[in-house]
């Protein structure tokens, strides 16, 4: 096992297999158009699957597969079926936004995957179409139906809560997790590349989330649990479970063990980090595994990254809207983009 410099383990790599996406959601990919990762540098399912065998050697036991919207790269049961393949790996996990999961997720299943989270914002048809540009609120019910028809357990349904959009929806949130018996997770608005119109007074904090629901359920006790997860999970008087994900008001970064691999093969060991480590490069010019892993191994144990409390930091002294990327900065260079590191 390798530790960074704040002793955190590499434990959990987020595998992003497109920055492409169907949906525009306001808090990720607000524009139309993007700069997208030319097609020749996105990895193949093989460097995909020889990359990750390597990251396991080094510690990392748990994979989630990502993007853009990674139901946009075809054909992905053979690349779950490739990574099933490696035995060190515990859990291999999939991030969608649901919208083409009914027709995929028996092959997905099939194909080994152990479990799926679906982001689902809102429940109201009209309100989905103005945070995402497109009308496919009913698609993304129909998937999440058909992921439990297939077999899936433990489904988790992500939620971003923004002040003004959605904040008023998370009883009725809940109450569909409860009939459709999904966990529902809260996730706190969050400064990243894309999210450029972010602004501190949009993020409903958790203690506010708490409230609201305490106001509606009655007495709300935090579940005891040891794990490195960021969801922070809650009990209903009734038995109910939910999840809440503090990322913006109470940073997680002293006990984080993810990192990030983009689509076309940059390793990013923080989602604010502005520079990432190329793997594509090296894989492709015929480095040995050796010389690729001594590059990930003395990546991770230089690692400093703590985003999220940097700019908790910057909040304290009046300064963190102003520590957005721009757009035009995230034009040059589209890795900065939420949508390009998965999340
Ligand atoms: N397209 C897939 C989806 O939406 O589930 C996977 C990729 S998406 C980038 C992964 C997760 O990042 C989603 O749950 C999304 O809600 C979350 N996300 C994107 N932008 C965010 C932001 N500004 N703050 C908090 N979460 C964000
Ligand atoms: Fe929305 Fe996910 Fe697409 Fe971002 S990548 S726009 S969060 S569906
Ligand atoms: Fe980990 Fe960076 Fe997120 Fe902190 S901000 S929890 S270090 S990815």
């Amino acid at each position: 096992m390798i530790v960074d410099t704040f002793g955190r383990p590499l434990k959990s790599l987020r595998l992003s297999v497109t920055d492409r996406c169907n949906l525009r959601c306001k808090y990720c990919m607000p524009e139309d158009t993007y700069a997208w990762l030319p097609r020749e540098t996105l990895l193949t399912f093989e460097e995909m699957t020889t990359l990750t065998g390597l990251f396991t050697e080094l510690g990392v036991d748990k994979v989630r597969l990502t993007g853009g919207e990674p139901l946009l790269r075809r054909d992905l049961p053979t690349l779950i079926k490739l990574l099933r393949r490696n035995t060190s790996l515990t859990e291999l996990a999939l991030t969608t936004n649901g919208v083409l999961m009914e027709a995929e997720a028996e092959a997905f299943y099939d194909a080994g995957l152990h479990r799926v989270t679906v982001s689902l914002d809102t429940l109201k048809p009209d309100r989905f179409k103005a945070l995402t540009k497109r009308d496919t609120l009913e698609q993304v019910l129909n998937g999440i139906e058909a992921v439990l028809r297939v077999g899936f357990k433990g489904l988790k349904l992500d939620t971003v809560v923004i002040r003004g959009y959605n904040d008023d929806e998370l009883v009725d949130l809940i109450e569909y997790g409860k009939r459709v018996e999904a966990e529902v997770r809260f996730i706190e608005y969050m400064d990243v590349g894309g999210a450029t119109d972010w602004s501190l007074n949009q993020v409903c904090s958790r203690a506010e989330m708490l409230d609201r629901l305490g106001r509606r359920y009655g007495r709300i006790e935090p579940v005891r649990e040891e794990s490195s997860a960021p969801a922070q999970r809650f009990l209903l008087p009734d038995g109910t479970t939910f999840g809440i994900i503090p990322s913006t008001t109470t940073p997680f970064c002293s006990t984080c063990d993810r990192s990030r691999l983009t689509a076309d093969g940059m390793w990013y060991l923080c989602l604010y980090a502005k520079e990432g480590i190329d793997l594509r490069q090296p894989l492709r010019a015929g480095a040995s595994r050796e010389e690729i892993k001594t590059l990930i191994r003395s990546g991770w144990e230089a690692r400093r990254d703590r985003g999220a409390e940097e700019r908790k930091a910057f909040e304290r002294v009046g300064t963190r809207e102003a520590q957005l990327i721009d757009i035009d900065r995230l034009r040059q260079d589209p890795h900065l983009e939420m949508h390009a590191r998965g999340g």
